[in-house]
C-alpha cells in the first residue's frame, strides 16, 4: 500500500515538474514485470503447482472429500499398507477422538459411533 503511494506519488511529481513529457514508469524487473508465483516456483513447489493444475494432489494437500460413512458410501482412508490408525470424532462437538486400527479388505465400523471406514492402497509420488 505505501510502496503504491509512493510510486504513484514519484509519477505525478516527475510528470509534473518536468517540461517535456516524460514516459510512464514502468514496473520493475526491467519492464518485463513482477514475475508471477509460477514463475518464480522452482524444485517441490514448481512440481506440486503443475499437479494442482492438472487437477491431481500428489502429497494430499487439498482437503479430503468428505464420505457418508454409511455402509455403502464408507470413509475412504489411503493408506501405503495394509493397516491405518484412524481417529474418529464421532459426533462434530466431540472433545475425546476414538483411535482404531483400520485393516485392508472390508469396510469397518468405529467401536463407537459406528461409521464405517476403508482403507485404499495408496502410493506415494516419487
Ligand atoms: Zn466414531
Amino acid at each position: 500500500m505505501a510502496a503504491r503511494l509512493l510510486f504513484r506519488t514519484a509519477v505525478r511529481t516527475a510528470t509534473t515538474l518536468r517540461v517535456s513529457p516524460v514516459k510512464a514508469l514502468t514496473r520493475g524487473m526491467a519492464a518485463g514485470g513482477i514475475p508471477t508465483d509460477e514463475e518464480q516456483a522452482t524444485g517441490m513447489e514448481k512440481i506440486v503447482m503443475h499437479a494442482l493444475k492438472e487437477g491431481s494432489d500428489p502429497y494430499s494437500m487439498l482437503k479430503p472429500k468428505e464420505y457418508a460413512g454409511s455402509k455403502e458410501d464408507p470413509h475412504l482412508v489411503p493408506s501405503i499398507t495394509n493397516k491405518r490408525v484412524v481417529g474418529c470424532v464421532c459426533e462434530e462437538d466431540n472433545t475425546a477422538v476414538v483411535w482404531f486400527w483400520l485393516h485392508e479388505g472390508q469396510a469397518q465400523r468405529c467401536p463407537s459411533c459406528g461409521s464405517h471406514y476403508q482403507l485404499v492402497a495408496h502410493e506415494l509420488p516419487h
